[in-house]
């Protein structure tokens, strides 16, 4: 058998944590509990002290991103045209951001017809920028200024129909990490991107040895000193 790639485990270990959490209501010490059974389980060579701080980074993160049994979506051609036409950087990035969430909730839902319901503040969260509430009201209505989307009637309804998905266009791009829409938009258009060798989370690429994120650097300088006091002390002994 072939020995399991540690960032596909990883990529396991996250998805597992989101569900224990979400579906079944699970808190972190439960989630830590069982991840550690599922690595009994999976792995013959598993080793707790090496997967203790990945495990416990899991746990304490499940909570912070829904889980979504969405493989990914496709962007088509017509799309990424549509958006690069409006050549305002900001504004390219929130009608990509709002695209995938659209694509997103017609996944989930078959009936969802290009509806997009999520708060402004998540979707500017989403979207990587960062702005006042008035200018985010003023940047939506731009877009609808432009046509390309709508907002719905009922004033305490804060839903956005977006208008300008070409279903019939070719699939170009897919995105499988709805974590930071607006630098999936800024790497398509060539900006200096790169995903954290741990998370796959997009970083800004700011030197050709940066690898990490800098959450996952700091996982990593701690494990590193966790072996090295360990190896230490056995060694005294
Ligand atoms: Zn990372």
């Amino acid at each position: 058998m072939e020995s399991p790639d540690p960032a596909q485990i990883r990529s396991s270990l996250g998805l597992l944590a989101r569900y224990y959490y979400f579906e079944s209501g699970c808190q972190k010490e439960d989630i830590m509990e069982k991840l550690d059974a599922f690595m009994e389980r999976h792995y013959p060579r598993y080793h707790p002290v090496d997967w203790s701080l990945s495990i416990e980074k899991h746990a304490a993160r499940a909570a912070k991103y829904p889980l979504c049994q969405c493989p990914g979506i496709w962007v088509t051609q017509q799309e990424l045209q549509t958006i690069s036409d409006i050549n305002h950087k900001v504004l390219e990035r929130l009608a990509f951001t709002l695209l995938c969430l659209a694509r997103f909730r017609n996944f989930r839902n078959e009936n969802n017809h290009d509806w997009v319901n999520d708060s402004n503040a998540e979707i500017y969260k989403l979207a990587c920028i960062n702005t006042t509430a008035f200018e985010k009201d003023l940047k939506l209505s731009q877009l609808r200024d432009m046509g390309l989307i709508a907002f719905a009637k009922k004033v305490d309804n804060p839903s956005i129909h977006v208008l300008f998905l070409h279903k019939e266009s070719e699939p170009v791009l897919f995105i499988r990490d709805f974590r930071k829409l607006g630098l999936e938009w800024r790497l398509y258009k060539g900006e200096p991107y790169i995903r954290c060798a741990n998370c796959g989370i997009l970083i800004k690429k700011t030197s050709n040895s940066k690898k990490y994120c800098p959450e996952c650097a700091q996982l990593s300088a701690a494990q590193k000193k966790y072996h090295w006091d360990l190896q230490h002390k056995q060694r005294r002994h």
